[in-house]
């Protein structure tokens, strides 16, 4: 968080701003309600459109060998559903890839993600920072799930999505090239923007709760929660937020 400029969302009323559309693209069901929930609640009640698009189930995310990864899958896309509908999530899409193989995805991964983003055309897409590592190694920042999510939304996003001659069969089927305007992204060591989730977090708390396999046995997620917020938001003075690396895309 050192060094943090103060670059606060405007909590503009509802019609202020023009009704902007905002994919969110992650790696596992949680990841997005964790890090931007609070931001996600704030979208929608600004009349923005916010969708999810989580390319594995977390089919490895349990702790008790006796679980299958069916049954895994399951139940996180169920506690997912819940978890989006109560931040007024508008478009939830699963993918299929497998929870831990994202990292050897790689062209399957770079042509959907450019996809999602032809087909979504987004103002704004939130994903994971790919560049995160020092100074924190934080354990999130190291699955490599994220990372490469990360990297080939990233890539999308500046390089193939916006290019018409990056998968021509695209164009063929009526998809456009596009360019969004902004990247947010979260689990960073450069967060340069952050977003008063005061109003919001009482919504984040539900949202990130449905995640029962994760955090059912958790002894004081709200305290865990209002942490991560409060830490977020001490560099620019908020007592609750959500931060992000902002990227500027034109
Ligand atoms: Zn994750």
């Amino acid at each position: 968080m050192m060094g943090m400029r103060a670059d606060v969302m405007s909590l503009a009323a509802p019609g202020a701003d023009p009704r902007r559309r905002i994919l969110v693209m992650t790696a596992h069901p949680d990841d997005a309600d964790i890090m931007a929930g609070g931001t996600v609640a704030q979208w929608v009640d600004e009349g923005h459109e916010v969708g999810y698009v989580i390319f594995t189930r977390g089919d490895k995310g349990h702790d008790d060998a006796a679980m299958t990864p069916e049954a895994v899958t399951a139940l996180r896309e169920a506690e997912q559903r819940t978890a989006a509908a109560t931040l007024g999530v508008s478009r939830l899409t699963f993918l299929d890839f497998q929870d831990g193989e994202l990292a050897w995805a790689g062209p399957a991964l770079a042509e959907i993600a450019t996809r999602l983003i032809r087909e979504a055309r987004p103002h704004t897409v939130v994903t994971h920072d790919p560049y995160a590592g020092a100074p924190g190694y934080r354990v999130p920042q190291l699955h490599p799930d994220h990372r490469a999510v990360g990297a080939a939304v990233v890539d999308a996003c500046y390089f193939r999505a916006p290019g018409p001659l990056y998968y021509p069969a695209h164009g063929a089927e009526g998809l456009a090239a596009h360019r969004v305007t902004e990247m947010l992204l979260i689990m960073s060591d450069h967060v340069d923007h952050a977003v008063d989730i005061g109003s919001t977090f009482a919504r984040k708390l539900e949202a990130v709760g449905a995640h029962t396999s994760q955090f059912g046995q958790h002894s004081d997620l709200e305290g865990f929660l209002r942490g991560l917020g409060a830490r977020a938001g001490a560099p620019v003075g908020l007592p609750l937020a959500e931060s992000f690396k902002r990227l500027t895309l034109s």
